[in-house]
């Protein structure tokens, strides 16, 4: 029984003095937002940090994607994946396009490259997998299917901040990648986010997106939002950005020690990351197979909620099955995906949760299980 509700997980902070400093000269400039001072260092450290060449910061990660969504110019269908947070879907509702759900792989969870090519029409603009959890799409695939059939990949990278395949940024795949930096996310500006993109043209309309289409002074070139990350957001980021290895580091030790602790326990699984990848331990999801463990994923839930410990069913229930997309689209079948959403469930983690809580946690899960 834990001591305290345990959370799925617990935001980053840097110490208050240091923030304090971040934003002191704030009060000298009088300059809150509009890409100031702060907003343009953190720009600059994140190129570098995530190693990509073009890099366009948001208020949110949603904003992100409906910015770069606008910025290209899509229209038609969108091929996408079921298991993922809502905004994903959205982005590309809220656009006006068409999404069409493609199952994912039961190893990774990410979208199943060879499913993609047959729910391509003559509609379709473009492709939008998800990195879920930070596992990695198999990018050279769909990169592949994209030039066959002219499309565009934007990739969903909201939870692979600092994720590298061979040594390559993440956000450096596809045409665009969008990231999340909300106080959730392994990396925070409280709330933020951002989208990395190949085109340098287009960064001007990206600009735009985000701050109401206002080309300069006297000219506004189309019905932009307001998207725009503040100082006070930046200040956050460039704190936590000073300690995200270290938050990376705790982490890798906490998963390192539940995968020690829950393996070879009958009916529970955990998905594994593609080869050559550098993770971000952002999440840890295991999977419930309730014939083999005898239990099913929520009564496991629930029985560790009676612990408090306060798990997340990410992803279930799967997009597909919102009240607003329910019967909406195409009814492109998802064996995989509804199968893994039926059975996951996402155990706490953050850097400081330390190792006497997941092995009080690992604890729980093997009382309930193997009961
Ligand atoms: C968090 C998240 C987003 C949205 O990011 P915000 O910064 O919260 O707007 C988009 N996609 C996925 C998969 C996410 O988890």
């Amino acid at each position: 029984m834990a001591q305290q509700d345990i959370f799925v997980t617990r935001p980053c902070i840097p110490p208050l003095e240091e923030y304090i400093d971040q934003i002191r000269p704030l009060w000298e400039s009088k300059w809150l937002t509009n890409m100031g001072d702060l907003h343009r260092q953190l720009e600059q450290a994140l190129r570098q940090k995530l190693g990509v060449d073009r890099l366009s910061l948001f208020v949110n990660g949603h904003l992100a994607l409906e910015g770069i969504l606008q910025a290209m110019e899509l229209s038609g269908e969108v091929i996408t994946t079921p298991f993922t947070f809502a905004s994903t879907t959205h982005a590309i509702v809220r656009r006006g396009l068409t999404p069409v759900f493609c199952d994912i792989k039961e190893t990774d969870g990410t979208i199943d490259e060879r499913k993609i090519e047959a729910l391509i029409t003559e509609k379709t603009s473009a492709i939008l997998p998800v990195h879920v959890y930070g596992n990695c799409c198999n990018v050279e695939a769909i990169g592949q299917i994209a030039r066959r059939h002219g499309l565009k990949v934007i990739y969903d990278a909201a939870h692979a901040f600092g994720v590298k395949l061979n040594g390559k940024g993440i956000g450096s795949f596809g045409d665009a990648s969008i990231f999340s930096f909300h106080a959730t996310k392994v990396f925070n500006t409280i709330e933020g986010g951002a989208v990395s993109f190949r085109d340098p043209a287009l960064a001007p309309a990206l600009c735009e997106a985000k701050n109401f289409g206002i080309l300069d002074e006297e000219t506004v070139v189309f019905a932009g939002g307001n998207a725009k990350m503040n100082e006070f957001q930046a200040a956050m980021g460039l704190c936590n950005l000073r300690h995200f290895d270290e938050e990376i580091a705790k982490r890798q030790a906490l998963v390192t020690a539940y995968c020690q602790q829950l393996s070879g326990i009958p009916g529970l699984r955990m998905l594994r990351q593609r080869p050559g990848v550098r993770p971000n331990y952002a999440y840890f999801p295991i999977l419930i197979e309730a014939e083999e463990a005898g239990t099913d994923r929520n009564t496991l839930y629930q029985a560790l909620r009676d612990y408090h410990i306060f798990t997340r069913k990410y992803f279930y229930p799967l997009i597909t099955d919102f009240d607003c997309y329910k019967d909406q689209y195409a009814q492109t079948p998802l064996p995989v995906a509804k199968k893994i959403a039926s059975q996951v469930l996402t155990l706490p983690l953050y850097g400081d949760l330390g190792l006497e809580n997941v092995e009080m946690i690992c604890h729980a899960v093997k009382k309930i299980l193997c009961k």
